[in-house]
């Protein structure tokens, strides 16, 4: 039976009941099937929505398209692939590419991550990243080591791993117990002390102590692993105190406990350098990473891992299988053309580097929002931003969707909302106008909301 097409011309003037059959990933379904925003393509800095109005583009995407759209050399990449050698089955076989690629991020990772998983999200890299850590600590002699300690408002994707770990209370409480034992570091945010800090916030490098109440509270004995994102990016922009990765680096190591960092979205050029961990001097013993990957153009995660943690797993008799984990689509073809393709454009670019060149205008524009209504907290740091909104009363997030919306239709302007936060993440290609239009519609935007 041929299927029916929707026109893409006429999709915004369609019924809801005609949208139905697509059940849209965190959106509320009924309420943006009623005025659907939709985007038929992207080059550079612009998505063209279904009027073929250019929509600048503050957010790459979802974190995801750090060297901008459509870039020749990533197209061109998948492409070739796709005709060359389609797909591989990865497990006892493989194609060269994912070899080549791991060898190119161990290069870019901080020294002693020499070791690469491959996966096809940052969720699966999350869990990946749970099943090495419990399967390193079994490995030596430590099984007793199977807790997880993740942090209030943290995000590590939606799989059941990431999901008990994550500090979101939406992305939990629909779906029972989860997984047992996780406990929660208090989060970082304080509007109190660090309202409209330029950059890093000055207080708070005192919370990495709350680590130790949690090894107090279960013993270090049964903990695996702390997972944090070096900068928390769903729950709006938290960032860390200066000291505050470090200390949590050194309870880890006191206590036997691995450190991850969970690096989907700061990885990739966002704070200036490869990763946040070479950013911020820490590194992590696993760190994940997903999204600027592939610079958003095929779905790929990984996992970096230690010498250490590697080298335990590379113990046993050699016709053993070391892990029993893996996808069909780890180091899927395409994801890794494009994957090399894209360090390729940030390399040849100076992408990284851009996020430190730009990062004083973007902070001193940014922070030009100040006293506008309802704004009360600016934070910046590399080339991500958020906007703080007071909440409606009754009705929180309700003003940050309003503002969100209203950039999309009026300012033609792409900002992510979580909550009353309006987060920013634009590609590292922009230029110092791109930077004056994102402020100013969002300044305009924010005025015009009530
Ligand atoms: N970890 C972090 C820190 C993230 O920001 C995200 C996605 N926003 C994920 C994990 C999950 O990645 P994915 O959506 O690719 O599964």
């Amino acid at each position: 039976m041929p299927r029916p097409e929707l026109s893409l011309s006429t999709l915004a003037g369609q019924a809801p009941a005609e949208l139905d059959a697509y059940w849209m990933p965190f959106t509320a379904n009924r309420q943006f099937k009623a005025a659907p925003r939709l985007l038929v393509r992207a080059e550079g800095m612009y998505y063209h929505d279904v009027d073929d109005r250019p929509i600048l583009d503050g957010a790459a995407g979802l974190w995801c398209c750090n060297a901008g759209h459509a870039r020749p050399r990533i197209v061109q990449a998948i492409q070739q692939q796709a005709a060359t050698l389609d797909f591989a089955p990865p497990f006892q076989m493989g194609s060269p590419l994912p070899f080549v690629l791991a060898q190119r991020l161990a290069a870019l990772a901080p020294a002693s991550l020499n070791h690469v998983f491959f996966t096809n999200s940052g969720s699966e890299a999350v869990d990946t990243a749970m099943k090495i850590a419990l399967a390193y600590h079994r490995l030596r002699g430590e099984g007793h080591r199977t807790r997880f300690i993740g942090r209030e408002k943290a995000y590590h994707g939606v799989g059941f791993g990431g999901m008990s770990i994550g500090g979101l209370p939406n992305n939990r409480k629909t779906f029972g117990p989860l997984l047992p034992g996780s406990d929660f570091l208090r989060h970082t945010l304080d509007l109190e002390r660090n309202a409209f800090s330029p950059g890093l916030p000055r207080h708070g490098a005192e919370l990495a102590e709350d680590l130790e109440r949690l090894i107090a509270l279960h013993d270090a004995s049964t903990i695996a692993a702390v997972f944090v994102e070096p900068i928390a990016g769903s729950a709006g922009v938290i960032l860390p105190a200066p000291g505050y990765l470090q200390r949590l680096r050194e309870i880890c190591d006191q206590h036997g406990i691995l450190l991850v960092f969970d690096e989907v979205i700061t990885g990739f050029g966002r704070v200036g350098h490869a990763f946040a961990a070479q950013r911020f001097g820490v590194t992590p013993d696993l760190l994940t990473l997903a999204k600027g990957l592939t610079n958003g153009a095929v779905p790929m995660g990984a996992v970096l891992a230690s010498d250490a943690i590697h080298g335990a797993f590379m113990q046993g008799p050699t016709a053993a299988i070391e892990f029993f984990h893996g996808y069909t689509y780890s180091g899927h073809p395409l994801a890794c053309a494009a994957a090399l393709a894209a360090l390729d454009t940030y390399a040849e670019e100076h992408l990284f580097e851009r996020a430190l060149e730009l990062g004083d205008y973007w902070q001193e524009r940014l922070h030009s929002l100040r006293g506008l209504p309802h704004v009360v907290d600016i934070r910046n740091f590399g080339l991500i931003g958020a906007v703080e909104l007071m909440p409606r009363k009754d009705a929180p997030g309700a003003r940050g969707y309003e503002v969100f919306e209203r950039s999309f239709r009026d300012g033609q302007l792409l900002v992510r909302c979580t909550g009353d936060v309006i987060a920013l993440s634009p590609p590292l290609i922009l230029e110092r106008s791109h930077i004056d239009r994102i402020v100013d519609v969002l300044g305009e935007m924010i005025r015009a909301t009530g």
